[in-house]
């Protein structure tokens, strides 16, 4: 059965395999609440083995909770946070990261394919040191970007460099952090600590998982309270064992970096088969699981009318196909030979 919302988005995939197996096993008998349960552990365990070092994690209900509290133990409410133009943080979640921080400013940098600026993160922070300016605390990138871009372990390690330089912490959205890591090849401490990121949000929905995503932290310090402020802003899970159970289950059986390894090869399949019809280019380089094409307008008009969902508001505006764990080969078949079945039709 053909799925015409397949390719709107990531999240639209379902529970893949192995998370499932692990919230089945984790459905027998009782257990603590609140996060003090032997799933909770084990799946902090995974998380410290993956990373290589003793990181604090946390779980919560959603990326919006996850960016948005990290980001907020970073920050006094007179600071500011820098990011990205396009960034998630400023453009998709409704304010929450300042409703959470008591007011911390989002200030805002551009760069080119959705990955910061490092002259304007330090023009940012350098032009004014006086007292009326929101002192910048933060630097919060988004890995994969969003526009389906990835930093480099290079350019993390000189992004690092420059917020230590500049007082800045580092954060990291990594709603697609498993993507960034399969497709660099690298192993998860280069790309997080080693590089100097502070708090890193782990996305865990939109790789296979029903809901949940990790806040880890590898400073300790700025974790003091963390639990606190998770269950001020509503996102304690009371059968937490449900929220940890799948990451548990996934980093045991690899399925972590395998789904992203798998949703990134079918957006380079996509990519490829897509900038194969005339009339069609990529708008950004395919480096994990999105594909940013330019399309003609009446093409993009006569997929929407055949049912095809997708978006073309995200990023700099042009359309946009997600790939996901759940996404086949012969789906990115179908779905190309539709594209070019209907830009035909408008050739005639
Ligand atoms: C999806 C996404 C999130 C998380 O969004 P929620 O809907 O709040 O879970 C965060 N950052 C990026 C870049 C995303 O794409």
């Amino acid at each position: 059965m053909i799925d015409k919302n397949m390719f709107a988005s990531d999240n639209y995939s379902g529970i893949c395999p192995s998370a499932w197996k692990a919230l089945e096993e984790a459905n027998h008998g009782f257990g603590c609440a609140y996060g003090d349960d032997d799933w909770t552990h084990r799946a902090c365990d995974a998380l410290r083995d993956f990373f290589e070092t003793d990181c604090q994690v946390f779980f919560v209900f959603n990326g919006t909770a996850a960016n948005s509290l990290a980001l907020a133990s970073l920050c006094r409410s007179y600071h500011s946070i820098i990011c990205h133009e396009l960034a998630h943080v400023e453009t998709d979640e409704c304010g929450a990261c300042e409703f959470f921080s008591n007011g911390t400013k989002v200030l805002l940098v551009p760069g080119a394919d959705g990955k910061v600026d490092l002259d304007a993160v330090r023009h940012t922070v350098e032009r004014r040191t006086d007292i009326h300016y929101p002192k910048p605390k933060a630097l919060s990138l988004t890995q994969a970007t969003e526009v389906g871009t990835l930093y480099t372990v290079a350019e993390m390690a000189a992004i690092g460099g420059l917020a230590k330089g500049l007082g800045l912490k580092l954060h990291v959205d990594g709603a697609r952090f498993a993507n960034a890591l399969a497709s660099l090849n690298v192993a998860p401490a280069e790309l997080s600590w080693r590089a100097g990121v502070d708090v890193l949000t782990f996305g865990g929905t939109k790789n296979g998982m029903p809901v949940g995503e990790a806040v880890v932290f590898f400073d300790h310090k700025l974790a003091e309270e963390f639990d606190f402020r998770c269950k001020q802003a509503g996102q304690l899970a009371s059968k937490m064992r449900f929220l940890a159970a799948p990451w548990a289950g996934m980093l045991e059986a690899g399925a972590l970096l395998d789904n992203a390894d798998h949703a990134n090869s079918m957006a380079r399949l996509l990519a490829t088969q897509l900038t194969g019809i005339e009339g069609i280019s990529l708008v950004h380089p395919v480096e994990a699981s999105a594909v940013f094409v330019r399309l003609p307008e009446p093409l993009i008009d006569a997929l929407h009318d055949a049912g095809w969902h997708f978006y073309t508001f995200i990023g700099s505006g042009h359309a946009r196909f997600m790939c996901s764990w759940q996404t086949t080969a012969a789906d990115v078949g179908y779905f190309v030979a539709e594209v070019k079945r209907l830009a035909d039709l408008q050739k005639i």
